[in-house]
């Protein structure tokens, strides 16, 4: 034991002790006097020094019912809007937009706008809504997505399409059509009619309680709809 005792002292003191001198210089900016660091704050770039944008440089979104002279009527609800077949040429994932005009494209210009109401006659922001449509000589487009395209209703359950009076092809007269969906609520599939349109009455698929309110402005329509949807 007595020859031992030595070495394990020895083994404990160096363990101890820890490296004589530091293996690293101290860091500069510990050696700062505060006139140095108060000398070194003046030289920075302060918020002042920066030009102050006098506009937002954020483009406001353009309103599509004030920018073209449109007030919905309050809504008032007459039980949910009736269902119709979607017919053979609905074509899904459509692009997202509210135009479906294209330049060169003939027919009558139309502006078609409402509320996607629930079944209380309260909006449902962001419903989305999923249109499609003949051209005006009555013709649908099967390979692409012309007169086809979805949107979603404004924070105020708004929707705003803008279009052209679609054209009657053998056996239906004048129509839209339309899908529905509250959020995470379900599909609902149903169809736009036209005020006075000949081929409505011989159209066995046509249901009255589906005809737009029309205003006839300037060159073009405006259509009033109002959608009540169940969840
Ligand atoms: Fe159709």
């Amino acid at each position: 034991m007595r020859r031992i005792f030595p070495v394990i002292a020895a083994l404990v003191l160096t363990a101890c002790s820890g490296p004589a001198t530091p293996t690293t210089a101290p860091a500069a900016t510990s050696t700062l006097s505060f006139a140095a660091i108060v000398t070194e704050a003046a030289a920075l770039p302060t918020e002042s020094a920066s030009p102050v944008p006098s506009t937002p440089t954020i483009a406001q979104p353009i309103d599509p019912f004030a920018a073209n002279f449109i007030t919905l009527p309050v809504p008032v609800c007459n039980g949910l809007t009736p269902e119709q077949t979607e017919g053979p040429y609905y074509t899904p994932n459509t692009p997202e937009r509210t135009l479906l005009f294209e330049p060169g494209m003939s027919g009558e210009r139309l502006i078609v706008v409402g509320y996607v109401l629930d079944s209380n006659c309260q909006p449902i922001p962001n419903a989305w809504l999923d249109f499609w449509q003949a051209d005006a000589n009555g013709v649908y487009d099967n390979s692409g997505y012309i007169l086809r395209g979805h949107q979603f209703a404004d924070e105020q359950g708004r929707y705003f399409l803008e279009t052209v009076l679609p054209g009657e092809y053998p056996g239906r007269t004048e129509h839209i059509h339309v899908k529905l969906q509250a959020p995470n609520g379900q599909i609902h599939t149903s169809q736009l009619y036209f005020p006075n349109a000949a081929g409505n009455t011989p159209d066995g698929i046509f249901d009255p309680a589906l005809i737009v309110t029309m205003e006839e402005r300037q060159g073009y329509y405006v259509a009033y709809f109002n959608f009540v949807i169940a969840p």
